[in-house]
């Protein structure tokens, strides 16, 4: 929307952003969170977020999957309330919750032997590519088409690309140097030929392969068993690093990540997101002799950031993760609010003659406009974008938050219920009969 139009608004949405963009690029601060009309927001509880101009939404986007039990989940703001007060923020020696989150972590992520703390997912992925590259001495790095590691340099090829520039060159912004983005190789998901050809074109030459592994930046890409064990077993002979980027998967589907769930084990791991609930904090784990090339433990990797392992934050995944410990349903209850919504979008589909393929992995879902079988990013070359747009921001009108941007996907959190689900599938019902007609 542009200056001009938000003039003639009266809505509270639109006067905030008319005073934002005086003062921030764009009125935001992150590229992604202005799309549809304004909405300025003023609360969140549980699975509803509420704007300024009195309207309430269910939530199924989790702020990209960061918020897992719910918003503003009593346990957790209990914990901050608790730190806040107490330590703040010293810069010099150790302290208590950054140890005890690395022990929970090191406990749950099967993997990880030791962790350290970031503020981000993208300070984390920089991390492990940068550690990669120390510990193999060499200087590539293979991602797949569609995947999203971040906005830093390393990762930034390649995200989520029209047609037409999938697989060629595809920076996600400007402003980085052509030996940075020729410095990431781009294979296609499900696809270990794809890899090997990379490996044969460039021998000797691979740091890692980072992988989401269930691509949410696509929606939910699920990898076949053969393509992560072969993953697994190719890097190593090939002497690469394996990372698996699990920032929206770490604690979402399992407490111990995707690896707990498919028993492949990467080198190293990346998490966040959901791990605070709703806290800014993320972290990089792997094993002993990996992880002391940190400059902390006297390697020759960099480790440095003022704000890591603070204790407001740690106290929020602290919580976060001993809630899950305290609640094995949590995972059993998302995952069959997932399947529910799965089934029902699908029968939906099916009933109104529509080209769709409900995907996803437990309390993620995306409802792709085209048939299945979709496997990998090119299956989704297929997808009708326009008609995903439209269904997310239909819902979006109807009180059901879905970002309306396509391939993005949904999350169903602790304090979703099956009424939620039902009452979205009803909504999605009608919105999918407007597509059609
Ligand atoms: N990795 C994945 C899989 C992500 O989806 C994201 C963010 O969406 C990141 C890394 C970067 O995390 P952050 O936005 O916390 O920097």
């Amino acid at each position: 929307m542009t200056t001009a139009d938000l003039a003639g608004q009266t809505s509270a949405g639109a006067r905030l952003l008319a005073a934002a963009r005086a003062v921030i690029p764009g009125g935001v601060n992150s590229a992604t969170r202005l799309v549809g009309p304004p909405h300025a927001l003023t609360a969140a509880s549980g699975a509803y977020v509420t704007d300024a101009d009195g309207r309430r939404y269910l939530d199924y986007h989790a702020a990209f999957g960061a918020i897992l039990l719910g918003h503003a989940a009593p346990e957790v703001d209990e914990a901050v309330r608790a730190a806040v007060g107490g330590l703040d923020l010293v810069g010099w020696g150790v302290t208590e919750p950054e140890v005890e989150l690395a022990r929970l972590v090191t406990e749950t992520i099967p993997s990880a032997e030791q962790m350290i703390s970031t503020m981000s997912g993208s300070e984390a992925t920089a991390q492990a590519v940068r550690l990669s590259r120390a510990v193999t001495g060499r200087p590539l790095i293979v991602k797949f088409q569609g995947g999203f590691h971040g906005w830093h340099d390393a990762v930034a090829r390649n995200v989520i690309s029209a047609p037409d520039r999938a697989y060629g060159s595809d920076p996600l912004s400007g402003g980085i140097l052509p030996e940075a983005l020729g410095s990431t190789l781009i294979a296609e998901f499900n696809d270990l030929d794809s890899v090997r050809a990379l490996y044969e074109a460039h021998p000797d030459r691979i740091a890692a392969v980072i992988m989401e592994p269930i691509p949410h930046n696509v929606g939910a890409l699920v990898p076949s068993r053969e393509f992560v064990e072969g993953l697994r077993a190719l890097t190593t002979e090939r002497g690469s690093l394996l990372i698996f980027d699990e920032v929206i998967t770490g604690f979402r589907h399992a407490l111990g990540g995707y690896q707990q769930i498919c028993g492949v084990l990467p080198d190293l791991t990346t998490f966040g997101k959901a791990m605070g609930n709703g806290y800014p904090i993320a972290g990089l784990a792997g094993p002993r002799r990996l992880m002391e090339h940190f400059s902390s433990a006297g390697g020759d990797v960099l480790l440095a950031g003022t704000f890591n392992g603070n204790p407001v934050s740690s106290a929020a995944a602290i919580a976060t993760i001993e809630y899950l410990r305290g609640h094995p349903d949590f995972y059993e209850r998302t995952h069959a609010l997932g399947d529910r919504m799965r089934a029902g979008l699908d029968a939906a589909c099916a009933e109104l003659g529509i080209a769709g393929t409900a995907a996803g992995f437990g309390g993620v879902f995306a409802l792709y406009f085209a048939e299945s079988p979709i496997r990998g990013y090119r299956d989704l070359m297929r997808n009708d974008d326009a008609a995903y747009v439209a269904f997310h921001r239909r819902m979006t009108e109807r009180g059901f938050l879905m970002l309306p941007l396509t391939l993005k996907r949904n999350h169903i959190s602790a304090a979703h219920t099956a009424e939620d689900v039902d009452r979205t599938l009803e909504a999605a019902r009608d919105v999918l009969r407007t597509i059609r007609d």
